[in-house]
C-alpha cells in the first residue's frame, strides 16, 4: 500500500492514524523510542526543500526503531541529469522498506510508486497534495478542540499553490468540518466557484489556518507594497476578532511573518497551535509508517 493522496485512505485508516498519533505524541514528548520497525530502512527522496516534513519523517522512523537514509538530491546524480524514473529504479534496487518522496511536479510520487516495490509516501507534490500534512492538521485540531465534526475551518492565503489546502479540503469535510477557502483573487484556484473574502471566511470560524504566499510558484509577481498583503488578506488581531471567541490559529510553515500572519499571533501561547502541529507531524508520521510497515 502507498500513501499518495487523501482519497487513497479509507475512513477506517484515517481514524486509525489519528487515534494512534495521540499515543505517539506522548511517546515522542517523553523521549521514548520503540522497536516496532527495527531493521527496516526508510529512504527520503526530497527534490524540494523541507524542514518540518523531512525532519519529522526521519524522527518518526528513528522513534520506531527504523533506520533512515536521505538522498542529498542536490549532490546526487539528479544533477547529472538522471531522470526521476531512473533514480527510482536505482533506489528500488537497493531494497528500501519504504520511500518518502517530495517533488515539484504534480503526480510525480505516483510515478515513483509505480516503479518501487515498497510502499511510497507522498511528502508533497507540486501544488497537488500533501496528505500527511492534512492528517497532522486534523490530529492537532482534534487534540485541542476535542472534535472536528461540526467545526468551521477557514483556510486563507495562497490556495492556488497550496497542496496543504488541497489535502485539507479533501480530508476535513470527510471528518465533518465545514471548510471555507479564501485569499486574493490571483491566488485562488480557477475552479472554485464560490470564493469567500478573507473576512467572510474568518467570521465565526473555530480554526483559522493561514498559508504561506508561495512566491517561488507564482507565474507573475504579486506586486504588493510592503505591509499591503497583511493589511488586505493576512491574519491581524483585528481580523481574528471576527472568528469564534476561542478560535485557534494554525499555519503549516514556513511562515512569512508580517505577510500572511502577524508575528505576535503566530507566537500567541494560548491560541497558536503552530508548535503543536509540528509535534503532531512526528506523531502522525509515526502512525503512517507503522500502518504501512508493521
Ligand atoms: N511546507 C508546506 C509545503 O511544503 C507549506 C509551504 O511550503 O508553504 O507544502
Amino acid at each position: 500500500m502507498d500513501l499518495l493522496s487523501i482519497d487513497s485512505l479509507s475512513d477506517g485508516q484515517i481514524g486509525e492514524i489519528l487515534d494512534r498519533s495521540d499515543a505517539h505524541l506522548s511517546a515522542n514528548r517523553s523521549g521514548h523510542s520503540g522497536e516496532a520497525l527495527q531493521g527496516r530502512i526508510v529512504f527520503n527522496l526530497f527534490y524540494e526543500n523541507s524542514t518540518r516534513t523531512l525532519m519529522s519523517f526521519s524522527t518518526a522512523a528513528h522513534r520506531l526503531g527504523a533506520s533512515v537514509v536521505t538522498l542529498p538530491v542536490e549532490q546526487s546524480s539528479v544533477k547529472k541529469g538522471e531522470s526521476l524514473e531512473d533514480t527510482s529504479r536505482t533506489l528500488n534496487a537497493m531494497r528500501p522498506d519504504l520511500l518518502v518522496v517530495r517533488h515539484g511536479v504534480n503526480g510525480a510520487p505516483q510515478k515513483v510508486a509505480e516503479i518501487l516495490d515498497c510502499p511510497v509516501i507522498n511528502a508533497g507534490d507540486g501544488t497537488n497534495e500533501h496528505p500527511t500534512q492534512a492528517l497532522l492538521d486534523a490530529a492537532t485540531i482534534r487534540s485541542r478542540l476535542g472534535r472536528i465534526d461540526g467545526l468551521t475551518i477557514a483556510i486563507c492565503g495562497d490556495i492556488r499553490h497550496s497542496r496543504v489546502a488541497h489535502s485539507n479540503a479533501l480530508l476535513l469535510p470527510r471528518l465533518g468540518a465545514t471548510v471555507r477557502l479564501a485569499g486574493p483573487a490571483m491566488l485562488m484556484p480557477d475552479d472554485l466557484h464560490q470564493p469567500h473574502s478573507v473576512d467572510e471566511a474568518i467570521e465565526g470560524a473555530d480554526v483559522v489556518m493561514m498559508l504561506r504566499v508561495q512566491r517561488e510558484r507564482l507565474e507573475e509577481e504579486l506586486g504588493d507594497a510592503p505591509g499591503e498583503y497583511l493589511a488586505r488578506y493576512g491574519l491581524t488581531a483585528e481580523r481574528l476578532a471576527r472568528a469564534a471567541p476561542n478560535a485557534v490559529i494554525m499555519h503549516p510553515g514556513p511562515m512569512n511573518r508580517g505577510v500572511e500572519i502577524e508575528g505576535e499571533l503566530a507566537d500567541d501561547p494560548d491560541r497558536s497551535l503552530i508548535a503543536l502541529q509540528v509535534e503532531y507531524g512526528v506523531a502522525v508520521r509515526m502512525a503512517c509508517l507503522e500502518m504501512l510497515l508493521a
